[in-house]
């Protein structure tokens, strides 16, 4: 199947009693049994859910993998890969994390006795140079968030596995979805989704995924899953269906609509640097092209003026976009990283990596092109 085939039929088929198109909400906790034991494969819905396990599948083939997993978060998600690890185990991130996850490594994480590692993640070289003995994960997020930085996964996985295949490699692929990039297709073991963005696509839920294609693992993650217990329930998991039914058509238009405004931002006067991979002067377009499908409709910018005044008086102003948190709904939405998303990243670590003051991340939405811009263009005027 093609992927926008897949997007609707991928693993995906009428509920079995009644030919129900749509798969329902199970909304049940618990499922009658005929003699102990004696089930028809769901006991408890904290194990298995139909309507959970339906979205499973779904996003299971959509990202090419043999298992998928369905959480409460996307940082429940996350929360689950790293408890495969143990007290001492190392870990390699990228050095432009989404802020929650950074929080989940350094304020929880390293409690427990896992460590971290930033690298910038542009050069594959700078994650093999910081592999040790105790490494055992390596975390990747691509394009980053809001730097919109590209790691290449394929470089970066071929070169850790070369060095010890035990390495387990996990892409964050919330931003690009699977629609753009498919890293178990590159190599990855393991590819986690915050659902809450693209996926679910209508900024009416909350809900991580896993996707792996290897049996121990799958049992591993799906113990976790069961014992720690941080699972979606059915009636998201019903809307991240129905969201990923059109993901392929909202992809389309995002990564339409997103160029048009990167392109109109960079010829703004009152604009330093615009960051998104489509454009030719992305430090790391070229690897974008190779990896990526198309680019997305993440898109930052910051000022000439690189204040808090100058990104404040653009948000205060603007009408079709929303100054919100979050992103990857159909309605635009724009951000500012400092006091926004990634307020729990030190002043230090986040001016070192290049959030500045004046750094505004928009999530541009399927709306019409011309109010887009329009509406960019009286929020930007003096
Ligand atoms: C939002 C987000 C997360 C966290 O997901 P939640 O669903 O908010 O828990 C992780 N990674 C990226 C890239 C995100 O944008």
């Amino acid at each position: 199947m093609k992927f926008n085939t897949k997007t609707i039929h991928g693993n995906q088929h009428p509920e079995e009693s009644t030919g129900a198109v749509m798969v329902p909400v199970f909304q049940t906790s618990t499922y009658a049994q005929n003699s102990p034991g004696n089930h028809k494969g769901y006991a408890y819905s904290r194990g298995k859910n139909p309507t959970r396990f339906a979205l499973e599948n779904a996003i299971a083939s959509l990202e090419n993998g043999t298992h998928g997993f369905a959480f409460a978060s996307g940082l429940a998600a996350i929360d689950c890969v790293l408890r495969t690890l143990n007290p001492g185990d190392e870990i390699i991130a990228g050095d432009d994390l989404y802020g929650g996850t950074y929080r989940l490594f350094t304020e929880l994480f390293q409690k427990y006795g896992l460590s971290f590692q930033y690298v910038n993640m542009d050069k594959p070289e700078n994650v093999v140079n910081a592999i040790s003995i105790k490494t055992k994960l390596i975390w990747i997020e691509t394009p980053t968030n809001p730097l919109m930085k590209i790691a290449d996964i394929e470089a970066i996985t071929k070169m850790v596995k070369q060095i010890n295949n035990t390495i387990l490699v996990a892409v964050d692929n919330t931003f690009a979805t699977p629609y753009l990039q498919r890293p178990l297709d590159l190599g990855a073991d393991i590819v986690m989704h915050s659902a809450t963005k693209y996926l679910g696509g209508h900024s009416d839920l909350v809900m991580g995924a896993l996707v792996v294609k290897n049996n121990k693992l799958a049992e591993q993650l799906h113990f976790i899953q069961f014992a720690a217990g941080a699972i979606a329930g059915p009636m998201d998991s019903f809307l991240a269906l129905r969201g990923i039914k059109t993901l392929h058509v909202r992809m389309q238009r995002h990564c339409e609509n997103a160029m048009f405004v990167a392109q109109f931002l960079s010829s703004h006067p009152s604009i330093e640097t615009v960051f998104y991979p489509g454009l030719t002067n992305h430090s790391n377009h070229e690897i974008a092209k190779k990896q990526m499908d198309d680019f997305g409709g993440m898109v930052s910018f910051r000022f000439k003026e690189d204040t808090k005044t100058a990104a404040f008086s653009f948000l205060e102003k603007i009408k079709v976009f929303t100054l919100a948190e979050s992103l990857g709904g159909v309605e635009s939405l724009a951000n500012h990283s400092v006091t926004m998303t990634h307020g729990s990243i030190p002043e230090e670590e986040r001016l070192k990596v290049g959030i500045t003051d004046s750094l505004v991340r928009l999530s541009v939405g399927i709306e019409d092109i011309d109010d887009l811009i329009a509406d960019l263009d009286q929020a930007l005027s003096k």
